[in-house]
C-alpha cells in the first residue's frame, strides 16, 4: 500500500493542541536534518499558536541551509500541449472547457520555446502537458529529443500524466531527469469528485505511478498535493507518507515536493476553492515538508506572489520557477494568444527573481549537475542526509551564477551578481574546496563552460 489513509486520519485526530514542550522535543530532533516520523509531522501540522509556528519556521529555515546551503534553484516550465481528455474540475485545460483554443506545439516550436528560455539564461526546463493519446508518449519523446539536440538546455524534467512502466522507461532513456506527477488530493472521495471523467479518474493508477517510475529507472521523482481541494493537513501528511513509502521501498525520498495552491482558471468549474489554504497554512506546510523530508527540493511556482515566494524561502522552499508562461507557445508568441492553464501572479523575469533571492540573503542557482553525473535516487538521498550536499550545492550555485554573469547579465545587474558571488565565496570554509572553486572560476573567465562539482 502506498499510503494508509486511515492511519493518516487517526494521527491527525490524535493531536489537537500540542504543548510547547512537545514541539521543542520534535524541533530538536528535526534540527539535525535527518527527518521526522509521521506522527511528529502530524503534530507539527496541528500547531496554530503563533509563537510555536515561528519556532517551526525558524528551524525549517536552518535545516534548509544545513542541507542545501543558501542555494535556490531556478527553472522555467514549458507547456507542450493544452489538449486534454480529462475533466478535472479545477483546471482550465479540462475537456469540457469547450470555449478554449487548443494547441499542441510541433517539436520545432518546442525547440523555439526552449531557445527563448535559453536566451534568458535558463539551463533546466520542465516540460508540462495535458493528457491526450494523440500527443502521448511518442510526441513527448520527440519533444525531449528535439530540445536536447537543438538547444543548450542541460536537463529536461517532465510533468506528464501517469503511464505504464515501459513508457516511463522510454522517457528515462530519452533523457528526462525528474518525472513529476501530482496526486492532487490523496483523499479518495474528494479525488473521485474532482476527476469525474477521463483516464485520470483512476486514483490508484495515479498514486502508484511513482513506484512504476522508480521501477523504470527514474531515481528522481516529484510529487505534490494540489492544495485547496481537501483539508491541507491530510494532503500534506499523505504527501510525506508517500515520500516515506518511496524511501522504504526504493531507498530514495521524493526528489521534489511541489506545493501548488489552487488558483482560479478560465471557466473555473468549481464555485470556489473548496478548502481555503491561507498564506500562514502554506508556510506551515513548506516548513513541515522541510523538517520531515529534508532531502526533498520544495518547489514554489508562480501561482504565488513575488513577496510571498520570498517568505517561503525562509521556511524551507529551495526551488522557484521564474518568468513562467502556462500556455503552449507562451514564450515565443506571448501571453494571450492561447489560454493559460491557471493564472500566474509572479510575472518577473529571471534576473528579477535572482535579485530578490539575493536580497533575501540566498544564492540563485542554475545548477543541473546531479542528474547529469548520476547523483540521483538513493545516492542523492543518502548524500543529502549525511550533510555532504550542502558544500557541493553552494559551489555549483557560485559557478552557474558566474557563467550567467559572463554570458547574460546586463550592466545593471552585474554588480549585484558579483557581490553575491563574493559573499558566497567568503562563506566557503573548506580551503581545498575554495581553491578548487577559484580554479574553476578562472577557467570560466578563460571561456570554459558547464563546470561543476
Ligand atoms: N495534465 C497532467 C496532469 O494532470 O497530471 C500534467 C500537467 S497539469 C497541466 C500540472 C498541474 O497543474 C496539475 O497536476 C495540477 O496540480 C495543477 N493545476 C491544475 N489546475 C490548477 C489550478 N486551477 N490552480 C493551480 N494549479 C492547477
Ligand atoms: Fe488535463 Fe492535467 Fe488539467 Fe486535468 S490537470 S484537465 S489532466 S491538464
Amino acid at each position: 500500500m502506498v499510503i494508509d489513509s486511515h492511519q493518516i486520519e487517526k494521527l491527525l485526530k490524535e493531536e489537537k493542541q500540542p504543548s510547547a514542550e512537545k514541539i521543542s522535543t520534535i524541533l530538536e530532533k528535526a534540527a539535525q536534518g535527518k527527518g521526522l516520523g509521521l506522527r511528529e509531522a502530524a503534530t507539527l501540522l496541528s500547531v496554530s499558536e503563533p509563537l510555536l509556528l515561528q519556532r517551526i519556521f525558524k528551524t525549517a529555515g536552518e535545516v534548509k541551509e544545513k542541507v542545501f546551503g543558501k542555494r535556490v534553484v531556478l527553472f522555467a516550465p514549458l507547456y507542450l500541449s493544452n489538449y486534454c481528455t480529462n475533466g478535472c474540475l479545477y483546471c482550465g485545460f479540462r475537456n469540457t472547457n469547450k470555449g478554449m483554443d487548443r494547441t499542441a506545439l510541433e517539436p520545432s516550436q518546442v525547440v523555439a520555446e526552449a531557445k527563448t528560455l535559453e536566451g534568458m539564461g535558463f539551463k533546466r526546463v520542465l516540460l508540462v502537458t495535458g493528457e491526450d493519446p494523440r500527443w502521448g508518449l511518442d510526441y513527448i519523446i520527440d519533444c525531449v529529443k528535439a530540445v536536447y539536440k537543438n538547444t543548450g538546455m542541460r536537463i529536461i524534467h517532465l510533468n506528464a500524466p501517469p503511464t505504464d512502466t515501459d513508457s516511463l522507461r522510454k522517457l528515462k532513456e530519452a533523457g528526462v531527469g525528474v518525472y513529476q506527477s501530482f496526486q492532487e488530493t490523496y483523499h479518495r472521495p474528494t479525488y473521485e469528485l474532482m476527476h469525474p471523467t477521463g483516464r485520470k479518474k483512476d486514483y490508484d493508477f495515479r498514486l502508484e505511478v511513482m513506484d512504476r517510475a522508480m521501477e523504470a529507472g527514474f531515481g528522481d521523482v516529484g510529487i505534490g498535493p494540489l492544495l485547496g481541494l481537501y483539508d491541507f493537513r491530510f494532503d500534506a501528511l499523505a504527501s510525506i507518507a508517500h515520500s516515506f513509502h518511496l524511501y522504504e521501498k526504493f531507498g530514495a525520498h521524493a526528489h521534489t515536493i511541489s506545493i501548488p495552491r489552487l488558483r482560479p482558471a478560465e471557466d473555473f468549474a468549481l464555485k470556489e476553492v473548496p478548502y481555503t489554504v491561507t498564506d500562514e497554512d502554506l508556510k506551515k506546510i513548506v516548513a513541515v515538508f522541510r523538517l520531515s523530508v529534508p532531502t526533498a527540493g520544495i518547489v514554489a511556482s508562480t501561482r504565488e506572489t513575488a513577496e510571498f515566494r520570498s517568505e517561503l524561502l525562509h521556511v524551507g522552499a529551495t526551488q522557484l520557477s521564474a518568468a513562467s508562461r502556462t500556455n503552449p507557445g507562451g514564450y515565443t508568441r506571448g501571453e494571450k494568444e492561447t489560454l493559460e492553464q491557471f493564472s500566474t501572479t509572479d510575472h518577473r523575469s529571471l534576473i528579477e527573481v535572482m535579485g530578490s533571492v539575493i536580497d533575501e540573503g540566498y544564492l540563485p542557482s542554475l545548477c543541473t549537475t546531479c542528474y547529469r553525473v548520476g547523483r540521483v535516487g538513493h545516492e542523492f538521498t543518502e548524500k543529502t542526509l549525511s550533510g555532504s550536499m550542502e558544500k557541493l550545492c553552494q559551489a555549483n550555485a557560485i559557478l552557474t551564477i558566474k557563467e550567467y554573469l559572463s554570458d547574460y547579465a546586463q550592466n545593471g545587474s552585474r554588480e549585484m551578481l558579483e557581490k553575491a558571488i563574493n559573499m558566497a565565496l567568503n562563506d566557503v570554509s573548506d580551503p581545498a574546496m575554495k581553491k578548487a572553486l577559484l580554479d574553476k572560476i578562472k577557467e570560466l573567465e578563460e571561456g570554459k563552460r558547464d563546470l561543476y562539482f
